[in-house]
């Protein structure tokens, strides 16, 4: 995958999805629920000695493992320990976000325990190098910038971790490609694609661009609630794998009791034909993962209501409760530390930091006000509701608010 002409066109893919029993994260019980997934991958005996095998997992931030908020390290372990068996060249990386440079990824693969994969014979990735991409069949994403790392390699696998997210309800499989772009870079894509859908389209272009020979999810241990970093960790015990990342997405969605419709990237890849649209379209084999399905599993924001009207009448009246309903962020004072994170990252410059009730900086014309009492001010007019300031929120402050109309109608409706 070192050129254009590398690049395969995009069309359906739909695979079977396997799941195995793993209730935690001991490397005894690690070792068989990995070795069943992977003798079912037809690309595993392809691995050869030389084979330059690239492991994307989720290392959104500096994270320690026990917090669910990344691919947890001993599973991770245990795929190098097979892959470097088989002779491959194994490295492993993300691109979270912020910075991406040498410092940065030390940092965060200490903190989440990624460093030990090195004791397996796998590196970890340093190479901080970037590139433009062409990609004239995508939807949305028909240029874009990404890590050379992944683009070296012969083969990649894609390690993603069960969670909620504020913007795309889920993220799991697809979501997870979103770290081959650079950190730094990730707030421009909110602002290129604003729209929701648009954003899904992006998410599914970076998947067939790269095309992942092999998708693993890690269902040990997920995340509820305020995800993809401030959420709380819940047990299912499963881990997942398909070489199709849409199949294994819906799966994962029905697990933690989404609908299909719930989630943007599962429904625009069933539009464009690469995914399934109903769970009823995807063969699962493996554990029974009905019998581990949560209903209860607290999304970023509750369920998603739906409101539709016929005659002009009722479509007018539909979109102005649509846009009534409308998820989004807003700061729990409280826990505010004041860091001004939300403020640095916000692609929208919607967010200011105000001191004692008053701007104490104008927005983007100096530094976020730090210290007590300064907390983010949200100009909704501007905000695209991207949430990024949720998602790197430190201490979990910045929450997916839905406003009084959605919370009666979710009520109504349940
Ligand atoms: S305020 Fe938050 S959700 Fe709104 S644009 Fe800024 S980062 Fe995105
Ligand atoms: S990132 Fe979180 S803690 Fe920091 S200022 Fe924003 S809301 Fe407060």
């Amino acid at each position: 995958m070192t050129d254009e002409t590398a690049v395969p066109a995009a069309r359906g893919r739909k695979a079977p999805v396997s799941a195995a029993v793993c209730p935690d994260y001991r490397p005894e019980t690690v070792r068989p629920a990995l070795s069943s997934l992977l003798t079912q991958w037809e690309g595993f005996s392809k691995i050869q000695p030389g084979t330059k095998v690239a492991v994307k997992v989720n290392l959104v931030s500096a994270k320690a493992p026990e917090t669910a908020a990344t691919t947890h390290p001993e599973l991770v372990c245990g795929l190098c320990r097979e892959l470097v068996k088989r002779g491959a060249l194994v490295t492993v990386g993300d691109s979270p976000g912020g910075l991406f440079t040498k410092e940065a990824l030390m940092h965060v693969y200490k903190v989440s325990g990624m460093d030990r994969v090195e004791e397996t014979g796998a590196k970890l990735n340093f190479d901080v190098s970037t590139g433009d991409v062409s990609f004239p069949q995508a939807a949305a994403a028909h240029v874009f910038t990404c890590t050379s790392w992944l683009q070296n390699a012969d083969v990649i696998i894609n390690f993603a971790k069960l969670k909620t997210h504020g913007m795309m309800r889920l993220t799991a499989s697809v979501k997870n490609m979103f770290g081959s772009v650079p950190g730094t870079t990730k707030p421009e894509y909110h602002m290129r694609f604003p729209d929701t859908d648009a954003f899904a389209d992006m998410l599914i272009d970076l998947n067939e661009y790269f095309r992942p020979s092999l998708n693993l999810v890690d269902a040990v241990s997920c995340m509820e609630g305020n995800g993809p970093t401030a959420g709380t960790p819940r047990d299912i015990g499963l881990l997942l794998a398909s070489e199709s990342p849409y199949d294994l997405d819906l799966v994962c969605a029905d697990l933690i009791g989404l609908a299909a419709s719930d989630v943007p990237t599962i429904c625009r890849a069933a539009a464009r034909g690469l995914g399934p649209a109903d769970l009823s379209e995807v063969t699962r084999t493996g554990a029974d993962t009905s019998a581990y399905r949560k209903p209860d599993f607290k999304a970023a924001a509750g369920k998603s209501v739906t409101f539709s009207g016929s005659g002009a009448l009722g479509r007018f009246t539909g979109a102005l409760l649509m846009q009534a309903m409308r998820q989004v962020p807003k700061v729990e004072p409280s826990e505010c530390i004041s860091c001004g994170k939300c403020f640095r990252v916000c692609p929208a410059h919607a967010i200011s930091m105000k001191a004692s009730g008053r701007a104490a900086k104008p927005a983007r014309t100096g530094k976020a006000v730090s210290g007590r009492g300064a907390v983010p001010h949200i100009d909704r007019s501007i905000c695209i509701r991207c949430f990024c300031c949720q998602e790197f929120c430190p201490v979990g402050a910045m929450k997916v608010h839905r406003t009084a109309i959605a919370r009666l109608l979710q009520r109504k409706e349940n």
